[in-house]
């Protein structure tokens, strides 16, 4: 492993401070993502910043939201009262990802940060656009199965791996985001990226910021939401599709909803065409076929992962069936 600098942050205002004179820096929290990046020569920071001591792990009730901080451990969050009264949902999606004692370490920022878990990203021996821009892409013409079938380029076809940032797509939440010059909010869709013509950008985030929070507003979906995630095991893999389902059903009908995939694109695919297709109809199984139709327009398969063409609709239409039975 290279050498690297360790230093402790003792505030954001320090923190983002010392990323911004350091170009090759990282923040390291959890770091389960991290360090297997640095073991495997993905990544070599030149230093690690360590955030683990700024305040930034509380949950709270707001006026119209939930506060989460961002070193708010996955496991902390999933087993909160104020989450599990408040966004189940999000409980539900952080539950499925991962292992007990993954979820243990891992923190809210981190989980958002984490990078993808394409085979050939992790690879040094073979080519990866994502982590050597110009090599080209191992997984377009190559062993392709867990990849995207929407909003991929010919640069890249890698998937964004978290659960918990699937929930957090359907939930309109907000990135809470401290920089030099000041604080500011990126809506979570907003936050990850697609791959176009920079595979190796994930995210909008700016070099000299750092995530401090998620806010969630509050919503109605009471108890009819639903997570869910078709994998090859049943614990400790990651998504080959995954659904985030939240409905407001008032006498049957659908007064709105909310519609997110993971395991499909580079980030986190809101399904926002689905969820105009689902409000003012019957809560009904040919509603939710008709759902997932709109949903998978676009969508293309590759050598080894057509199965998610068929796949994907099927998880949809399970999934808000389940939402919807659980009023
Ligand atoms: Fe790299 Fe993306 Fe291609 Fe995977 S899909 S090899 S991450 S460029």
């Amino acid at each position: 492993m290279n050498q690297f600098q360790y230093v402790r942050a003792v505030s954001s205002k320090t923190a983002v401070a010392t990323l911004a004179k350091d170009p090759s820096a990282k923040f390291i929290a959890g770091g389960t993502n991290l360090i297997d990046l640095m073991k495997n020569g993905v990544t070599a920071p030149q230093k690690l910043i360590d955030i683990n001591n700024l305040p930034l792990a509380e949950i709270k009730k707001q006026a119209n939201s939930l506060y989460i901080g961002a070193l708010a451990t996955n496991s902390g969050v999933a087993d909160n009262k104020l989450v599990l009264q408040n966004q189940p949902l999000l409980a539900m999606a952080l539950n499925a990802g991962a292992s007990a004692q993954l979820r243990n370490v891992a923190t809210v920022g981190g989980n958002m940060m984490q990078r993808t878990r394409c085979y050939y990203f992790y690879n040094t021996d073979l080519p990866c656009n994502k982590r050597q821009p110009g090599s080209g892409c191992g997984a377009l013409e190559g062993i392709n199965r867990m990849h995207a079938i929407f909003g991929f380029s010919q640069q890249c076809i890698a998937v964004h791996p978290s659960d918990m940032c699937v929930a957090l797509a359907a939930l309109d939440a907000t990135v809470l985001v401290s920089r030099p010059k000041g604080d500011r909010k990126i809506l979570f869709t907003d936050f990850h990226r697609l791959p176009g013509d920079h595979p190796e950008k994930d995210n909008t985030l700016a070099k000299d910021e750092l995530i401090t929070g998620v806010e969630i507003p509050d919503n109605s979906f009471g108890k009819n939401i639903h997570y869910l995630k078709v994998r090859d095991r049943a614990s400790y893999a990651f998504a080959l599709v995954s659904v985030a389902a939240a409905l407001n059903i008032k006498n049957g009908t659908i007064k709105e909803a909310r519609l997110a995939m993971g395991g499909v694109a580079h980030k986190p695919w809101r399904l926002t065409e689905a969820e105009k297709a689902l409000v003012g109809k019957p809560a009904s199984e040919e509603t939710f076929k008709h759902a997932a139709e709109i949903a998978m327009q676009g969508a293309k398969g590759f050598k080894y992962n057509s199965f998610k063409l068929k796949m994907a609709p099927n998880t949809i239409i399970q999934a808000l069936k389940t939402a919807s039975a659980t009023a």
